[in-house]
């Protein structure tokens, strides 16, 4: 025991060493701090008065160097070390399920570099994303990376799961959007990616961090592109009869024009949250579409785009639907809107190709509706893609059971049954929230053989797997 609290002892003073007594933190209220992120299972403990995954120490670092010295430490006395962002992230990726470092990126939050000529910003990882939006914004500019979770996430939680913004469609993902990055890996060495994403220099370095949920090493600074102001941001929505004419309509439309927002609710996701929201009694499948860029263009864009809902039976709703849905983006966020606890929820994100989306809505809905009675099953496709598009499909359950390990037994059947069914009818488990600690089981049955190139990745970069232990099926 004696040798434990030594030990205990001898590594909080290495840390202090390297970051500041006052950016090292052993307390206990300030562990509870870092014992829930967005993620239902940790909100359900913190509901219920369970005892939350804490980890021993939280340390602040500034800087590359800091980092790639406390990850020396913790490789000599093995310690795990989770990276923390915001901790908005929804699959409980920065939760530290081993105890040990739980190493906050927010104050590595300096601007680095606008450069204009090129029309990129760089910034360091633990930058809150919004502040990066209003520092372009001051030059007249914009990353066009607008998710919901803005004011809440960081560069690297973007990165670090391959977010996405509401403008996606035609602005790209963070992944699209992102040119360079400089990373800490495991060993404590500091690498930098090549100054620019496109060449034939061997597979690129870029994609093989971003996405990777801080199991490979650490995003300390990173580059983006910038984005003009649209001149011109028309929105139009339209009301479908059903799904298939809905989905068709949106294929044609990405593989014609480039919409930056578009959304496609099921019948039941209109017949509730945009009612609710948006204000709209009709029945149906409601799309929601925004066309933006030089006005001249998007007022051509604008023909097409009817032209190609009304030859699938969209009823023209005008632009006042689609606008009050875009000051409203967060408002589905906000209390009494969005799911919560005490219910059980999960947004199953799945992505698929034009052929097999249809197939897997219903594929997903049969299987959570009938096996699950009381379960609700609700989607709408948010991102789309010249090839497929993004079914953001929710379950919820209103009284879940209250004993916890019931509840978590309930919580993984019901994502086991869903994705699994997403799964077998081509889909891909997720488009934009991660892996994670909650879909890290079914990482092996998503890719098969092909896993073993992460896996002999994360045993070359990480061979004490100290980083992030339990996310990404690694
Ligand atoms: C209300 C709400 C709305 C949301 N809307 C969206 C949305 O529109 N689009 C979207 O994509 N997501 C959305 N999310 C999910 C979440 O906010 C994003 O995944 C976000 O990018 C996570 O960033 P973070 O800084 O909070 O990451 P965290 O939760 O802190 O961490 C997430 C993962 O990234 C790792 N990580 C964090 N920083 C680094 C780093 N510097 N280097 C390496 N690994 C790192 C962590 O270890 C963890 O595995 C939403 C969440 C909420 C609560």
């Amino acid at each position: 025991m004696q040798a434990k609290a030594f030990m205990r002892d001898m590594i909080l003073s290495e840390l202090e060493d390297i970051v500041g007594v006052e950016n090292v933190s052993t307390g206990d209220s300030e562990m509870l701090a870092y014992g829930v992120d967005y993620f239902w299972i940790g909100r359900m403990w913190a509901d219920r008065g369970q005892k939350l995954p804490v980890p021993e120490f939280v340390v602040r670092p500034k800087s590359a160097e800091e980092i790639s010295r406390l990850l020396k430490v913790a490789n000599y006395y093995k310690i795990p070390v989770h990276t923390w962002g915001g901790g908005s992230g929804s699959q409980g990726g920065a939760l530290a399920m081993a105890g040990g470092i739980t190493l906050d990126t927010k104050r590595m939050n300096k601007l680095i570099e606008i450069d204009e000529k090129s029309r990129t910003i760089t910034a360091e990882a633990g930058m809150v994303f919004q502040q990066l939006e209003w520092y372009a914004n001051e030059r007249g500019y914009s990353c066009m990376h607008i998710p919901s979770c803005l004011t809440c996430g960081t560069v690297g939680g973007a990165l670090a799961h391959r977010g996405i913004g509401i403008m996606s469609s035609k602005y790209g993902k963070i992944d699209d959007q992102c040119l360079q990055m400089e990373i800490v890996l495991p060993n404590g060495d500091i690498i930098e990616t090549l100054p620019v994403p496109k060449h034939a220099a061997g597979p690129d370095l870029n994609q093989i961090f971003i996405g990777s949920e801080g199991t490979l090493g650490i995003i300390t600074k990173a580059t983006f592109k910038l984005f003009e102001q649209p001149e011109s941001r028309q929105f139009r929505a339209f009301m479908f009869p059903n799904l298939t004419e809905g989905l068709a309509a949106g294929r044609d439309i990405m593989q014609k024009i480039k919409p930056s927002i578009m959304r496609l609710y099921d019948e039941a996701e209109t017949t509730s949250i945009i009612k609710k929201i948006i204000d709209v009694e009709e029945k149906g499948n409601f799309m929601n579409v925004a066309l933006e860029g030089i006005r001249r263009i998007v007022d051509i864009e604008m023909e097409i785009l009817c032209e190609i809902c009304e030859k699938h039976g969209g009823r023209d709703m005008g632009s006042e639907y689609g606008e009050r849905w875009y000051d409203n983006r967060i408002t589905f966020f906000y209390p009494g809107h969005i799911m919560d606890i005490p219910q059980m929820f999960g947004t199953m994100d799945t992505v698929s190709d034009y052929k097999n989306a249809e197939k897997i809505y219903w594929a997903m809905k049969n299987a959570i509706e009938s096996n699950f009675p009381g379960v609700r099953f609700i989607a709408h496709c948010s991102h789309w893609y010249e090839w497929g598009t993004m079914i953001y499909d929710r379950f919820i359950l209103d009284t879940p059971p209250q004993d916890p390990d019931e509840a978590i037994r309930l919580h993984n059947q019901i994502w086991n049954t869903g994705v699994r069914a997403a799964m077998a009818n081509g889909g891909v488990i997720n488009d934009h929230h991660g892996i994670g600690l909650k879909l890290s089981r079914l990482m092996k049955e998503q890719y098969g053989p092909a896993m073993q190139v992460f896996e002999g990745l994360k045993k070359s970069l990480d061979p004490n797997g100290i980083m992030n232990p339990y996310k990404l099926g690694l």
